[in-house]
């Protein structure tokens, strides 16, 4: 096989999957996958846990949305999604909230009753005093946008521990992931036109996606840029370019999480997938249960699966890129290095070093192929 490979991948997660199908199906040449995991599908993995068989994401809670006709299309041809729509609450002193925080959060957290128009005018008030024309970090934006009573409560210490420092520190860009509502809606992704499990797990459209007897996967495989694999055409690198350049301009900085599970004599531990719990007394940031990310399946009343997210600075494991200047100055050193190279292309969330959801990177592959088949057709 070695020797008959027209296209090398590294990584099997969304952006080097779907550049191999596309590249199997429609350019019609081989190509070979690695990944230095077990498995395929990268961060969005999900398998069945052997006792309770509930299926569940390895690496937290992954929930499709897009508003990407283009990708929602594409993404449909390897799968159906149920009719799952997210929604995240929030324990805060032993009391829930509905996240995003909207009408019944404030009216909840302040003790009010207020309809759409005054809970907005309250909130004018609360934040009037933080607004700038230019919010230069996280803490800045969302006292702006929510006040500060809100964000001590929800938002703070829930950050800290994310992002494992304080929020003065990182960009305001990744309050805009957090909507404010003035009314009753709970739907997580209210903003996107799709949204959904798959009924398959996200496993099966890996699976799917690589079909093609053009396409050879090999699991546990590190790469380097010394490896004797020549690819007749083109390599595409889908990993951190740090590590591929041995770290010679420093290491790029990476927020990572770890995952404790638990099995508990329940059916229902929870009453939702996801709940957050913003307190620093709590170790973890949220406890995943995902029985309820598939309402369609008839799971057994007798037990549950829940996981608890822990963050940490595991670079072996990159998760959240550390999007701050100094960081994004030595992303540009090593895409400089990537430029100088032929036929290496870069792409998704670890290479491009981006907070990307799953749609933006299926977008971004799909993009990419286009250019790739008008090079190499
Ligand atoms: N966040 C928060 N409190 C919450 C939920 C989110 O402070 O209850 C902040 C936190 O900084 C997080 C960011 O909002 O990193 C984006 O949240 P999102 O739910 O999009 O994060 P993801 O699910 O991608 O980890």
């Amino acid at each position: 096989m070695k020797k008959n490979i027209d296209f090398l991948i590294v990584g099997a997660g969304f952006y080097g999957c779907v550049i191999a199908e596309r590249i199997a199906n429609v350019l019609k040449k081989n190509v070979l996958i690695l990944d230095k995991r077990d498995h395929i599908g990268g961060n969005c993995f999900s398998e069945k846990e052997p006792s309770t068989k509930i299926e569940y994401h390895k690496y937290g809670t992954h929930i499709f949305h897009t508003s990407n006709h283009k990708v929602w299309k594409y993404i449909n041809n390897f799968t159906k999604f149920n009719n799952y729509k997210h929604q995240v609450l929030s324990n805060y002193k032993n009391k829930i909230y509905q996240m995003p925080i909207n009408l019944e959060t404030i009216n909840s957290f302040y003790g009010k009753n207020f309809n759409p128009r005054d809970a907005e005018n309250f909130i004018k008030k609360k934040t009037k005093k933080f607004k700038k024309n230019n919010y230069l970090n996280f803490e800045d934006k969302a006292k702006s946008q929510i006040g500060e009573d809100l964000y001590e409560a929800f938002i703070k210490s829930y950050t800290t521990k994310q992002w494992g420092t304080n929020p003065k520190n990182l960009p305001s860009n990744i309050f805009n992931r957090l909507p404010l509502r003035f009314n009753y809606n709970e739907d997580y992704f209210n903003n996107c036109i799709w949204q959904g499990i798959p009924v398959d797990g996200y496993t099966k459209i890996f699976e799917n996606l690589i079909q093609n007897t053009r396409i050879k996967f090999d699991t546990l495989k590190e790469y380097n840029l010394e490896a004797d694999i020549k690819p007749k055409y083109a390599t595409i690198y889908t990993g951190p370019l740090d590590k591929l350049f041995n770290y010679k301009f420093g290491k790029l900085g990476w927020r990572s999480l770890s995952f404790k599970k638990k099995i508990v004599k329940q059916f229902d531990y929870q009453g939702n997938s996801v709940i957050n719990y913003p307190q620093l007394k709590y170790k973890f940031t949220r406890i995943h249960e995902p029985k309820h990310l598939h309402p369609e399946r008839n799971y057994s009343n007798k037990s549950s699966l829940i996981i608890e997210e822990y963050p940490n600075n595991n670079f072996k494991e990159p998760y959240y890129p550390i999007n701050d200047n100094y960081n994004r100055s030595i992303h540009r050193l090593y895409k400089q290095e990537i430029n100088k190279m032929k036929n290496f292309i870069i792409g998704g969330r670890l290479a491009d070093y981006a907070y990307y959801d799953m749609d933006m990177t299926i977008s971004a592959a799909l993009v990419k192929f286009e250019k790739i088949n008008r090079e190499f057709k």
